[in-house]
């Protein structure tokens, strides 16, 4: 084909075959699923111009489609209206939750209706999700401080609300009362570097009377292990999201090396109700840069639908055997055992993701001990499993 007349067929083309994003390119995960449930990437902290955001709700869908998410939930502040004045919302919190997910019927990425709810501490922020009306969660008396201060912002609410008066309990009843799934967001954020945060009583309350379902164990690349620990102790869901407030691109947080962070849901199927119950019944992991964060019985099928073991093709003088380990997944495993010969000048081998290696294992050895350093079941305590061979 000449060169004019290939331009012609695109030009022509175009009038045919419009891609619905700018030809936004999504780069596809690979995640392996584990038996029973589907592995999908989720975000359930997101903010817009709407809260203290300065993004439009339908450019987080198209983030989440370039990421290769599946899911995401909208959480604008309740308390915070940064733009009010020039985007007309007023009486209805719902405003971003709906234009984004109208673009998620459109890019096939669910996106699920949250809100906010923010206080400073305790109890902090909390998210609630799966909602079906923001204006009913907004108490009594945020409504009435609004309406006397069009202008407030999220500092001014803050500074002009009693600390200890419990109006957020009149919003997460409500929550509660529209069946969202609710959790405690970044929860180190109040608390000063350095400094150790036990579980304050306020949240073990929530967490008793259903209130608090999970929490924040990472939140834009930083990892909180006294969170995980809550959560294992508490049996509470982890959760692992970016509360963004700028396009991911240019978040101050954000490092352009790093992954973007995620939940993990391992879910029967993919629709909003099946992601709530994944969430109800702590079915998710925390992905924050290389480490994968969770319950033993997720990460260890994570790991085996992973990893793949060849047939030894070749016994040395020695009797050692060689076999080729890939791995079929995006994750990468920092892999230690004492039964690998020559790992690396390192203590541990690290199998990059999508690639293949060749181990060299001893032939009395029937089974592969390994440790993946990254991959953590609990504070400090790495996931150890054995392989057959
Ligand atoms: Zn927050
Ligand atoms: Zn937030």
């Amino acid at each position: 084909m000449k060169i004019d007349t290939l331009l012609l067929f695109l030009v022509l083309n175009t009038s045919g075959l419009i891609a619905q994003n700018n030809n936004l390119n999504r780069s596809e995960p690979n995640l392996p699923d584990i038996p029973g449930y589907k592995t999908i990437l989720a975000d359930f902290h997101l903010h817009t111009v709407f809260s203290d955001g300065k993004v439009w709700p339908t450019v987080r869908v198209d983030e989440a489609w370039e990421h290769g998410y599946k899911a995401i939930a909208i959480t604008d502040h309740i308390e915070d209206h940064q733009y009010r004045k020039y985007i007309a919302f007023e009486g209805n919190l719902n405003a971003s939750n709906k234009i984004a997910q109208r673009e998620g019927e459109r890019q096939d990425i669910i996106v699920i209706a949250g809100t906010e709810i923010t206080r400073a501490m305790p109890p902090g922020h909390l998210n609630a999700i799966f909602v079906k009306d923001v204006d009913k969660i907004a108490t009594h008396r945020v409504k009435s401080f609004f309406n006397k201060n069009p202008e407030a912002t999220l500092v001014s609410i803050i500074d002009s609300i009693d600390h200890h008066h419990k109006d957020y309990m009149e919003s997460l009843l409500e929550a509660r009362n529209q069946s969202a799934f609710i959790f405690w967001n970044h929860p180190m954020l109040f608390t000063p570097e350095g400094e150790k945060l036990e579980l304050p009583d306020v949240h073990k309350d929530l967490i008793k009377k259903g209130l608090i379902q999970g929490i924040e164990v990472a939140d834009l690349g930083h990892y909180h292990p006294e969170a995980f620990q809550w959560c294992l102790d508490y049996n509470l869901t982890l959760l692992g999201n970016t509360d963004l407030h700028d396009p991911y691109h240019i978040d101050d947080a954000t490092n352009p090396l790093e992954r973007r962070n995620a939940t993990l849901v391992f879910t029967a199927d993919i629709t909003e109700q099946g992601i709530k119950e994944a969430l109800e019944n702590q079915r998710t992991a925390v992905w924050v840069n290389d480490m994968v964060i969770g319950k033993q019985s997720f990460l260890e099928p994570l790991v085996r639908a992973s990893i793949a073991f060849d047939k030894p093709h070749f016994i040395d003088e020695n009797r050692t055997r060689y076999i080729k380990i890939t791995n079929n997944s995006d994750f990468k495993f920092h892999i230690d055992s004492d039964m690998i010969e020559e790992k690396t000048f390192l203590d541990f081998l690290t199998l990059n993701p999508n690639s293949s290696q060749i181990l060299k294992i001893p032939e009395n050895e029937a089974a592969l001990k390994m440790t993946i350093l990254n991959f953590q079941v609990a504070p400090e305590k790495p996931l150890t499993l054995f392989i057959k061979l």
